[in-house]
């Protein structure tokens, strides 16, 4: 049996199992994470197995003070240390090559390491009383949605690993941004996330989203990010994507209404939508605070037994980017335009 620990004492508990070499479950303001130590290869290989991950997926580590990210990284360059300053703590990793300290396992056998300080005060408090960097991958069994709550990730880990540290709902509810260094003026988006491609424009003369983040990549293309190949953050239902204004929306919904249907929406389309509807993301003050309920949205929508869902896409610009993101692969880019 999974166990939940909540105080004080409970995270000196957690730090003890990863001290052991045994995985626990970590909230973080992006979402819960599978912590282990990052420097012990066994205990990354547990992290693997729990989750099911494919060893060539890295994982991303995490520290709580900005002097322990050197001796993981060959080289700090000033867009780094900038970035940093600007975003950390919170939700961004950023890649750089790795020093021996990364063990290969842990960074899915690539040369590179993504680093990120996370925000989150229980994070922090694990992390420090651990005493080494903590590798982190989401808390769901690979290809699933990821976890924001201690219950979600119960859902999936409960009798894979000891424990889950209580921190409540995660406030942003998308994974970190990644994001890798082209040059010394260039910022590389490999995944979206909270922190957005706008807010990095105002640190970097460049901003590339990779081609990845938006389209499907021919089998042969070489992925910067491993992750973004794997099929991910699928609900049990099938999923369709839908483009389209709120009428085109609901008109094509209409002929589509039947048991086992389940409609994503805006949450202003909710009352006018007739198919089983769950809000899940709207525009305007709330943007930030919608993505958050994003992933539990695809969960309520596996235990209500849905078949098939149909969402309304969101736009691409903000946080809407990363949401967008998470769904077509969720569509296995089925995504029709009305
Ligand atoms: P997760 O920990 O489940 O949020 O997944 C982390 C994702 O970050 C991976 O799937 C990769 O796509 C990306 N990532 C982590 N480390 C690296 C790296 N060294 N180089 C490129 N992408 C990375
Ligand atoms: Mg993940």
């Amino acid at each position: 049996m999974i166990t939940k620990l909540l105080d004080a004492q409970d995270v000196a508990e957690a730090a003890a199992w990863i001290q052991r070499g045994e995985p626990v479950g970590m909230p973080t303001e992006t979402v819960y994470g599978l912590a282990c130590d990052a420097l012990n290869p066994d205990a990354v290989r547990r992290v693997f197995a729990a989750k099911g991950r494919p060893a060539d997926n890295p994982l991303i580590v995490h520290i709580a003070d900005f002097a322990d990210w050197a001796p993981l990284v060959k080289e700090i360059p000033p867009l780094a240390q900038k970035l940093a300053e600007q975003f950390w703590p919170g939700p961004l990793t950023i890649i750089l090559p790795r020093t021996e300290q990364i063990p290969a396992v842990t960074a899915g056998g690539l040369d590179t390491v993504g680093v990120r300080f996370p925000a989150h005060p229980v994070a922090q408090a694990l992390i420090q009383a651990s005493g080494v960097p903590l590798a982190a991958p989401s808390g769901n069994r690979s290809g699933s949605p990821s976890p924001t709550t201690s219950a979600h990730m119960m859902q999936d880990m409960d009798g894979r690993i000891p424990a889950v540290l209580e921190g409540g709902s995660c406030l942003c509810g998308v994974e970190s941004t990644v994001v890798a260094l082209d040059d010394a003026q260039t910022i590389r988006v490999l995944r979206p996330g909270f922190v957005t491609p706008e807010q990095l424009g105002r640190i970097a003369e460049n901003v590339i989203v990779d081609d990845a983040v938006l389209t499907k990549l021919s089998t042969n293309a070489i992925v910067r990010s491993p992750g973004m190949k794997y099929k991910h953050y699928a609900p049990n239902a099938q999923v369709t994507l839908v483009q389209g204004d709120q009428d085109a929306f609901l008109q094509y919904m209409q002929p589509r209404l039947a048991a086992g249907v389940c409609a994503l929406v805006f949450d202003a389309d909710a009352a006018a939508c007739k198919a089983r509807g769950i809000p899940y993301h709207t525009y305007g003050d709330t943007d930030e605070a919608r993505a958050a309920a994003f992933f539990a949205a695809l969960r309520e929508a596996d235990a209500a037994h849905i078949t098939h869902l149909y969402v309304r896409a969101p736009r691409t610009d903000g946080v809407g980017l990363a949401v967008y993101n998470r769904l077509i692969r969720a569509a296995g880019y089925d995504v029709v335009q009305v």
